[in-house]
């Protein structure tokens, strides 16, 4: 069924605690932690915790929660501290643009010059 656990999602997993990550901030919706892989001194990714494959399939079923992971995308900044200087919202949808996690996240990144257009 939409937004239910999938057992073979990554972020599932962190969700339920199977694999460890490491939290920044939790709502009873989202879940935000570091990305394992970091592209910029803040680099971190917030979920909702139920599970739908990109950003646009999240905010058609779920707009509230989509909403919800954009607030927390702007807390993660100001309790990060890029706030301040600018910071980007990713969302990558689809292979061909480079979504390798098929559970909906948004990329918090700052601290660092962001070019534009992004690559
Ligand atoms: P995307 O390429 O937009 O689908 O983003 C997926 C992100 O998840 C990448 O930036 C990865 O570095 C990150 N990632 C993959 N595995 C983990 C993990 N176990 N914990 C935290 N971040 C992860
Ligand atoms: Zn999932």
């Amino acid at each position: 069924m939409a937004g239910e656990p999938q057992a073979d999602c990554l972020f599932c997993k962190i969700v339920k605690g199977e694999i460890p990550a490491t939290v920044v901030r939790e709502t009873a919706t989202t879940l935000a932690f570091r990305d394992i892989s970091p592209k910029a001194p803040t680099h971190v990714l917030v979920i909702p915790k139920a599970h739908y494959r990109d950003a646009a399939s999240l905010a058609t079923a779920e707009p509230t929660i989509a909403g919800d992971v954009l607030r927390e995308a702007g807390e993660v900044a100001a309790q990060e501290g890029v706030d301040g200087s600018g910071y980007r919202i990713v969302l990558n949808t689809g292979e061909g643009a480079g979504q390798t996690v098929f559970h909906a996240h948004a990329h918090v990144l700052g601290g660092r010059g962001l070019e534009w257009p992004p690559g």
